[in-house]
């Protein structure tokens, strides 16, 4: 069966030209990180490459360097800035998988001890307390 094409409406893309808004809390030459709006635990971050692919599976492997470059410093990032004991760091292909953005992204989630993540696209969170969180982690990438 022939492979979806990357579709350049999808929401990613968009907020990548900046035709919709994002608390964006990286960015350069190749990636950018921002808040996800239904957020599976304070902080979670979506690390999104510039390189149009659907994910993984089509991605020109030369995304990957930089892409996960962001991530670490992202997950470093998280880690301080919310106090967090761990980071879980997690990528879906396909509906199939959970996936439901067809623009490659990385989801950088702050964990702490005994405490489940949320449901995947669960409620949407308040734009103030996402305002907030964005300014923890920006402050943490400055440290
Ligand atoms: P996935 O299921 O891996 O494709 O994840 C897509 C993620 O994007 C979900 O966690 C959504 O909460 C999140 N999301 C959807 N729309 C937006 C948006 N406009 N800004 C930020 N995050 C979004």
């Amino acid at each position: 069966m022939a492979e979806t094409p990357y579709d350049t409406d999808n929401i990613f893309a968009k907020i990548l030209r900046g035709e919709i808004p994002s608390h964006r809390v990286y960015e350069d030459e190749a990636v950018v990180a921002f808040m996800d709006v239904m957020p599976q635990g304070p902080g979670h971050t979506l690390v999104v490459p510039k390189a149009p692919s659907r994910n993984l599976l089509d991605a020109d492997p030369s995304t990957f360097g930089p892409l996960f470059t962001v991530v670490q410093k992202v997950a470093r990032a998280v880690k301080r800035g919310f106090g967090a004991d761990g980071v879980t760091v997690m990528q879906f292909n396909e509906p199939a998988s959970g996936q439901t953005v067809y623009h490659l992204h990385v989801h950088v989630i702050p964990r702490f001890d005994g405490i489940p993540l949320k449901p995947h696209t669960g409620g949407m969170e308040k734009p103030e307390v996402l305002a907030q969180n964005a300014e923890k982690i920006r402050a943490a990438l400055r440290s």
